[in-house]
């Protein structure tokens, strides 16, 4: 039995799923934000200010910002209730309607009694919403915390801004302590762009959709029809009974990860396709690709559950 990856018609568009602009503590307007991630050959985005009552929960309409090669996904970074560490929760929603109701978040900091982040996660997730959970390193969110969100569709596994301003831009040991729990769970890679430090272009997902509408890439988001990257590009995925097929742009180190420790690892020279044995692999009940180039850019493939 072959499983195949990335078969369904369309095309990949990169985007940038977590962003801010002068509607919360972003620095650009929403219109600069989508000029300039359009310019740098993205070809959509989702603005995601802060939904909190100090910017008057904002869900910026960016209709105005898309044209024929660009378009935007409505959405927000939803706050509600509070971590274990006592902080307050970051989710991310992409697909959000423009009348999604605000919990009772004044600011940044967590009100007793307000709503949970679980329930606000079920909410956008009820309204059509992509909904991942941000930055869990920077956060210092808990396996428990993580646990609680069960309406979530991701993982934040790479924030550019946390990895640029606070070296805790990583997400990969939440993911898989969910994963190892028998939790069916994607990734994304994002920017966090406020553009107030050198937090924009460095992850973004490739997205495998019929059309770039914000309708078609909400879908195959929900269907985990993409990949995540910071540079490569992955192009084909195929799981075999004793092997996995790799297709790339040029890679020196190409991995994949099981449960535990399960893992198997190719070093070599500009390889574009490689077979890896799924031999040491075969207890996992998932696994999932990392693609590494020459400059030690990465691309993430999602979970994929054998
Ligand atoms: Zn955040
Ligand atoms: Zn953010």
């Amino acid at each position: 039995m072959t499983y195949r990856f990335f078969t369904a018609k369309g095309s990949f568009y990169r985007g940038n799923l977590h962003t801010h602009s002068t509607r919360s503590d972003g620095v650009l307007s929403p219109k600069e934000v989508c000029r300039r991630y359009q310019a740098e050959g993205y070809d959509f985005i989702s603005l995601t200010d802060h939904f909190v009552g100090l910017f008057d929960y904002p869900i910026t309409d960016t209709a105005d910002c898309r044209n024929e090669n660009f378009t935007t996904i409505i959405g927000a970074e939803l706050h509600t209730g509070t971590m274990e560490n006592g902080h307050l929760w970051h989710l991310v929603a992409v697909g959000l309607p423009l009348d999604f109701t605000p919990p009772d978040a004044p600011n940044f900091r967590p009100v007793m009694g307000s709503e949970s982040a679980a329930s606000i996660a079920q909410r956008a997730r009820d309204a059509g919403a992509y909904v991942s959970i941000a930055h869990p390193h920077w956060s210092g969110m808990t396996g428990a915390d993580a646990r609680t969100i069960t309406a979530a569709h991701a993982v934040e596994i790479y924030n550019h801004g946390c990895v640029v301003d606070n070296d805790r831009g990583e997400g990969f040991v939440t993911l898989e302590r969910l994963l190892n729990e028998g939790r069916h769970l994607n990734l994304t890679a994002t920017d966090d762009a406020h553009f107030n430090t050198p937090d924009h272009f460095g992850g973004w997902v490739m997205v495998k959709a019929t059309e770039n509408t914000p309708e078609a890439l909400l879908a195959a988001l929900i269907a985990g029809e993409y990949y995540c990257s910071t540079g490569p590009q992955i192009t084909n995925i195929e799981v075999s009974d004793d092997s996995v097929r790799i297709e790339c742009t040029s890679a020196a180190t190409i991995m994949i990860q099981g449960k535990g420790t399960s893992m198997v690892t190719q070093h070599g020279e500009s390889m574009t396709a490689v077979n890896l044995p799924r031999e040491r692999l075969a207890d996992s009940p998932w696994l999932r690709i990392t693609v590494i180039d020459r400059a030690g850019k990465r691309a993430w493939s999602n979970p994929v559950w054998i």
